[in-house]
């Protein structure tokens, strides 16, 4: 692509380019028994439900602790790995790990919780990927209803007949299928009535763009009732005040996530928080404790 730009653009942007190059490659290197050495760990950030300000479920979100860089951002080594083809494993990984501690939680706190897993399009596009899901929820005896995967518009748009066919195996399993990102790609509502999406995930930017004009109220209003009516319900990202907040509940939007509630937390931080919210700090004092 460089040489396609002329001799001299691709000479002038060299040593940058090699810069990245050397530096992702470094990483591709670690990243490749990272697995094997236990240096991953999933995080877990609470999804809120705005009707109760209860904490309904939450998503896994993988973190990768370098034995010499300390945390690499999965915005680093995530499309690494989907590049690569490692994300298959490391999927797999994340599908397993985030079921076995959300069933022991289950256990734990006597009710039930549901947890979000981030599924690449590369992980979809593997064969076994509806037989990988069924075992998992076999071996854990998760719910599979305590079970979402989140995928992006991005992974539904290659090969839309076979994708559909694979979702829809999915869905029969019983697990809950959700749109991530939703309003950052090229999809509208009306295409993804193919596909059997019960959640669709607003992206930060797409709840954000209240700021600019008032009547984008009614935009994302119009957007939640258009949801509703196809049956699904839909989650904000990215929730960082409180007047986001109060936007979003009087647009009736179903549920928020964002660092106004909670950060990503180790699995240990989420199980206080959780049994906390059990002893009957729920409502707006339950939001009060997790808002720091
Ligand atoms: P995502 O799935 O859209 O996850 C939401 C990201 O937004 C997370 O970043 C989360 O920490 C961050 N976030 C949450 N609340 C707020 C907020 O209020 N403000 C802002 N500015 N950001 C907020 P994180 O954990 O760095 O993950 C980044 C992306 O990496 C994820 O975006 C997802 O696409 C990918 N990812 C993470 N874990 C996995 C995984 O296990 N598998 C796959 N395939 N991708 C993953
Ligand atoms: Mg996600
Ligand atoms: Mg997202
Ligand atoms: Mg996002």
């Amino acid at each position: 692509r460089a040489k396609a730009a002329g001799r001299n653009r691709a000479r002038f942007f060299e040593p940058e380019m090699a810069v990245a190059t050397r530096e992702r490659m470094t990483l591709e290197t670690s990243l490749r028994p990272a697995l094997a050495r236990g240096e991953f760990e999933l995080h877990y950030q609470p999804r809120i439900d705005l009707r109760d300000m209860s904490v309904l479920g939450m998503e896994a979100l993988i973190r990768w602790n370098h034995p010499e860089r300390g945390r690499v951002s999965p915005q680093q080594f995530i499309p690494i790995a989907e590049e690569t083809g490692l994300i298959v494993q490391i999927g797999r990984w994340v599908l397993e790990e985030a079921c076995v501690q959300t069933r022991r939680l289950i256990d734990e706190l006597g009710r039930t919780i549901c947890v979000s897993v981030n599924v690449s399009a590369r992980q979809l596009a593997h064969q076994t990927f509806v037989d990988e899901v069924r075992q998992v929820l076999l071996d854990t005896g998760l719910p599979p209803a305590c079970l979402e995967l989140e995928l992006t518009e991005s992974a539904l748009i290659d090969d839309i007949e076979r994708t559909a066919h694979m979702l829809r195996e999915l869905h029969e399993l019983g697990v809950k299928l959700a749109v991530d990102d939703f309003g950052t790609g090229y999809s509208g509502l009306a295409y993804l009535r193919s596909f059997p999406i019960d959640v669709l995930k607003l992206d930060r930017s797409f709840v954000l763009q209240h700021d600019e004009r008032i009547s984008a109220f009614d935009f994302v209003k119009a957007f939640v009732d258009m949801a509703h009516a196809l049956k699904m319900s839909v989650v904000a990202e990215g929730v960082e005040t409180l007047d986001v907040v109060e936007f979003l509940r009087s647009a009736a939007c179903d549920e928020a996530q964002g660092y106004y509630f909670a950060r990503p937390m180790p699995l240990g931080e989420l199980r206080s928080l959780l049994a906390n919210e059990a002893c009957g700090a729920g409502g707006h004092a339950g939001l009060a404790t997790i808002s720091s």
